[in-house]
């Protein structure tokens, strides 16, 4: 039997447009019309189906675009947010309260950990921070009190891999939520096939790939999503980080090429990765065999999507990497920018960007050299050529 394939789950949609468009129609409206007012009154309480009420609770476009990610991902349903931050906090406020406990892989999105650690505060919200492919470790932190367990598949920057299945068995043990972050791999993993249970995104990246909005989206049963859009208590409902729908229309017509997109990423970096090792560059890629996540990640990724578009190489200074960095933009390989997924290549200094909310003695706990470099690697067609232009530039 052919394992879970979320391309050919994502294609079996049908979504017209109201005159048979190919394409869904945008609901460019903020309120709708009701003809009857009983069916207004069982809307606000979520028991009309196919009825609207207000597009802050849903809007017929992000609805198209939440049910192909929830298709995608293999959940009963999703929901989309403006971006990725807005899906995380709205994620996780949802599923704690005050007084309550989490369990972090110190390794997140800069973002994610500055709100673990300096917001949540506010509301005796208490993170513990673990290296997330420290099973035993992440035992020991669960308290009584611990409501979620949240990790990155693919951590950032040092692209270390979740065993999601064991994580899984971890927070199911203790009654918590698994939430994963899965902006690294999509279509690659699905993490509520294996377990988790939350997904969320930043559609930022590789979902929509072509880096001109910011947005998210969360992922997960029809309870949790209903509980999150609830007039009188959900997060996302009373936050209000919705998506617009006009962006939700252009990201869902980006989503139906991901499966393309994923593989050339895939197949660009696994060249440049296994031309560093040739020269005696060690990169970091969970694709080489000499990787310590390469087993794991071989035993959870779904078949064809290869082992995602991102390397880093460290090139040991801040300052190096920098003259590194310009050389190559200079070149004409990519552009220096922090972000990824993006159909050109795109390369950081991860501890002065996009883990800069991560102290640096924090930083040098988790591994992480100050001159890492981070690549996204883009869809170029001859990458042999990018590979010698990037030669150059050591
Ligand atoms: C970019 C990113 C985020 C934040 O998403 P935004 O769309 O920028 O809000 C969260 N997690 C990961 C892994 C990311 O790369």
């Amino acid at each position: 039997m052919k394992k879970f394939d979320p391309a050919t789950e994502l294609s079996k949609l049908e979504q017209f447009g109201e005159f048979g468009g190919v394409n869904p129609s945008i609901t460019d409206s903020a309120t709708y019309t009701f003809l009857g007012a009983e069916t207004m009154v069982d809307t606000f309480h979520g028991e009309a189906e196919g009825c609207f009420l207000y597009s802050r609770h849903w809007n017929p476009t992000n609805k198209y675009l939440s049910d192909a990610l929830a298709a995608m991902e293999g959940t009963e349903a999703g929901w989309v947010t403006g971006s990725g931050m807005g899906a995380i906090t709205s994620a996780i406020l949802q599923l704690c309260n005050s007084g309550d406990h989490i369990v972090s892989s110190v390794t997140t999105y800069g973002g994610t950990y500055a709100f673990f650690k300096n917001y949540l505060p506010k509301f005796n919200i208490d993170v513990s921070f673990v290296i997330p492919t420290d099973l035993e470790a992440i035992k020991k932190a669960v308290r009584p009190n611990t409501k979620v367990i949240y990790t990155e598949t693919i951590s950032n920057p040092l692209l270390q891999i979740s065993n999601l299945p064991e994580i899984a068995k971890i927070s199911k043990s203790c009654g918590a939520k698994l939430v994963v972050d899965n902006t690294f791999s999509p279509m690659m993993i699905s993490p509520y096939k294996l377990g988790a249970d939350v997904v969320v995104y930043s559609m930022t990246k590789f979902i929509n790939g072509k880096n001109d909005c910011v947005a998210g989206a969360i992922c997960s049963d029809q309870e949790y999503i209903n509980s999150l859009i609830d007039v009188n208590s959900g997060t996302a409902m009373l936050l209000g980080p919705v998506l617009d729908p006009l962006r939700s229309s252009s990201i869902l017509k980006n989503l139906y090429t991901l499966h393309i997109r994923m593989k050339q990423h895939s197949k660009n970096a696994l060249y440049l990765a296994e031309k560093f090792s040739e020269i005696g560059i060690k990169p970091i890629y969970p694709g080489l065999k000499s990787n310590p996540g390469y087993k794991l990640l071989t035993s959870l990724m779904n078949e064809e999507y290869g082992y995602g578009g991102l390397i880093a190489i460290d090139m040991k200074t801040k300052e190096k990497a920098y003259e590194f960095m310009e050389k190559m933009q200079e070149r004409g390989v990519g552009y220096l920018a922090v972000s990824l997924g993006y159909y050109k290549t795109l390369f950081s200094n991860s501890g002065s960007s996009t883990s800069s909310e991560v102290p640096e003695d924090v930083q040098r706990e988790m591994g992480m050299s100050p001159g890492l470099v981070r690549f996204s690697v883009g869809l170029d067609n001859d990458i042999e050529r990018t590979y010698k232009l990037i030669k150059e530039c050591f």
